[in-house]
């Protein structure tokens, strides 16, 4: 429930997708969207290259991508401040010095193929194995748990978040020329909505997740409360469920609100409830892209 409290404009969004990748509307849309609605930064973050994969960029769209990032930010040099960033999959392997940000996210599981108990569909890689991914489709998840853990949730939370660890660990070292935004923390709840195969009041679950929530803010990443779930009859809660969100305030870590937007009119989808969720928090502040610094600390 939203509190009556005014709702601060936010007026910025680091997770935004596009053309290049699964989005639906153009870069030039997507900015558009966000001069409309008042925005004074927009951060774009297309899915960075993975091959036989038909939602990432391409290893060329990728080049155009940065070509037209790049002269949008020059086109709107003082309407509005724009950023090239990239969400950047655990399994790409990309060129990271064109982009001022990144945000950090795991969306998939390596298989052998020939350790699933029924055939996944997925092509076999380079590498011998099948990529499956925990947020395309309820079947997706429930068959990772089903032919992969044969219904240990618990192996398959740990192992997703100490992938998440890993990924933000090599990140951060990586990429230090700006912010590395800890994506979608909890991206393997989506699709408990429907599905509950992960028991989220578990203690081992809240133990593995808290622990390596508070190590990826440690090493510098920023989480984000994440609305790209939030959809009447689906999740309630935006990424980093309550608990999540007082852990990090108990800690005095910092979060950013992101839409993880696909449409132009999504662009600040779920900005009252993620500003609601983080004052019930505690927090009076959150980061943002802002104006003149890459972040900027915006009062609730
Ligand atoms: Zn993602
Ligand atoms: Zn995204």
């Amino acid at each position: 429930m939203v509190s009556n409290t005014p709702i601060p404009l936010i007026g910025s969004n680091a997770h935004t997708h596009t053309t290049f990748c699964d989005g639906h509307d153009s870069a030039r849309t997507m900015l558009d969207a966000a001069i409309n609605k008042g925005f004074f930064a927009l951060g774009f973050s297309s899915h960075s290259y993975l091959d036989q994969e038909d939602w990432t960029m391409t290893r060329q769209g990728t080049l155009d991508y940065i070509a037209r990032i790049r002269q949008l930010k020059e086109d709107e040099n003082g309407r509005i401040r724009v950023y090239l960033g990239t969400e950047l999959d655990a399994m790409s392997d990309v060129d990271l010095t064109p982009y001022d940000y990144l945000v950090a996210s795991v969306h998939n599981i390596y298989a052998d193929p020939a350790a699933l108990s029924a055939p996944c569909g997925k092509p076999v890689l380079s590498n011998g194995k099948v990529r499956i991914a925990y947020d395309e489709s309820p079947g997706s998840l429930s068959y990772i748990v089903t032919n992969l853990y044969h219904g240990d949730w618990l192996s398959l939370s740990r192992d997703y978040y100490l992938a998440v660890r890993d990924h933000i660990e090599k990140t951060t070292r990586a990429f230090t020329k700006g912010p590395v935004i800890l994506g979608h923390f909890n991206l393997i709840t989506k699709f408990n909505y429907t599905l509950g195969l992960i028991d989220e009041s578990d203690p081992a679950y809240q133990k593995i997740a808290s622990q390596v929530l508070l190590d990826c803010a440690e090493m510098g990443a920023i989480p984000e409360i994440n609305t790209g779930g939030m959809w009447p009859g689906r999740n309630k809660e935006p990424y980093l469920n309550q608990w999540m969100l007082r852990l990090l305030k108990s800690h005095g870590y910092p979060v950013i609100i992101d839409s993880d937007c696909h449409r132009a009119g999504d662009i600040d989808h779920g900005f009252c409830e993620a500003v609601d969720a983080a004052r019930q928090a505690g927090y009076t502040s959150v980061m943002a892209l802002g104006k003149d610094n890459i972040l900027e600390e915006i009062g609730l």
